[in-house]
């Protein structure tokens, strides 16, 4: 009887205990993932949310590492530019594959600048990505640029998401990268007539207001390749071109690309000083 009864007792309060653990661990539980989340939440906003698992700006310094060793590469005085070649050659290929996921991530142009240096040493790539001027120079002057301004037409306070190069009816309009023309839009309001290419690593351009529109759609263009030409179709107040672009589907200033592909051939083109002011 006694027995039984301690049994049972002990039983009794061994359930008690059991039916209350999961609420107390499930509380304990809740506040840990609420932790990992913020943890998480930090992480994201401090460097970007990152696909391959390393945060974004740490691949940027390690990026800059490399052009940091590049640069020393080519200013290395030995005499034997062989060996020196050949390095740099090793050095570009070990990092590749490693700048080519990083072209995918960034966010917008402001990182390309820790790419500059290889850039010089595979302009191939600044073919495939937006890196030229959309016009002919001498053609346009930049009338608005991107970013928070009141609207020409309703006057309202608006985000502009590209800029406006102001240029006479007619003038030629280049693609300023290599792409699949993705799009052809033909409308009275907005954009007007316009053009949408898809390039390499998530980048996408706009052309708007154009008159005439030269290419069609799913077709392989060139980078500066004749697309169309200039206009006022749309909500537009004069001949000039909106050009967009956008990276990861969301618009970036495009004032940095316009003379991205220039500034780095320059670099390539200019002669190495002969010593740096040794004698
Ligand atoms: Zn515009």
């Amino acid at each position: 009887m006694n027995y039984f009864g301690i049994t049972t007792f002990w039983r009794k309060k061994n359930l008690t205990a059991d039916r209350k653990r999961p609420t107390g661990l499930g509380k304990k539980n809740l506040a840990y993932l609420l932790f990992l989340i913020l943890i998480s939440l930090f992480y994201a906003l401090r460097y970007g949310t990152s696909v391959s698992g390393e945060p974004l700006l740490d691949t940027k310094v390690a990026m800059e590492g490399y052009g940091e060793s590049l640069r020393m590469n080519m200013g290395s005085v030995l005499p034997d530019t062989i060996v020196i070649n050949k390095e740099r050659e090793q050095l570009l290929t070990a990092i590749e594959e490693r700048i080519v996921t990083y072209l995918y991530r960034i966010p917008d142009y402001s990182y390309i600048n820790s790419l500059k240096t290889y850039l010089r040493f595979r302009p191939k790539l600044l073919e495939q990505f937006p890196s030229a001027v959309p016009l002919e120079k001498g053609d346009y002057f930049v009338s608005s640029s991107y970013g928070i301004r009141s609207h020409p037409i309703s006057g309202k306070s608006k985000k502009h998401f590209g800029i406006d190069m102001a240029a006479p009816l007619g003038k030629p309009v280049y693609a300023s990268a290599s792409g699949t023309v993705l799009d052809i839009v033909h409308s009275k309001n907005g954009y007007g007539m316009h053009i949408i290419i898809k390039h390499r690593f998530g980048f996408r351009t706009l052309y708007g207001h154009l008159s005439k529109i030269l290419v069609s759609k799913g077709q392989s263009v060139e980078q500066h390749e004749l697309i169309g030409t200039v206009g006022s179709t749309g909500s537009s107040t004069g001949y000039h071109l909106h050009y967009e672009i956008l990276k990861n589907e969301i618009q970036v200033d495009p004032m940095l690309s316009l003379n991205l592909k220039k500034t780095i051939y320059t670099h390539l083109i200019e002669p190495k000083p002969e010593n740096d002011g040794r004698k």
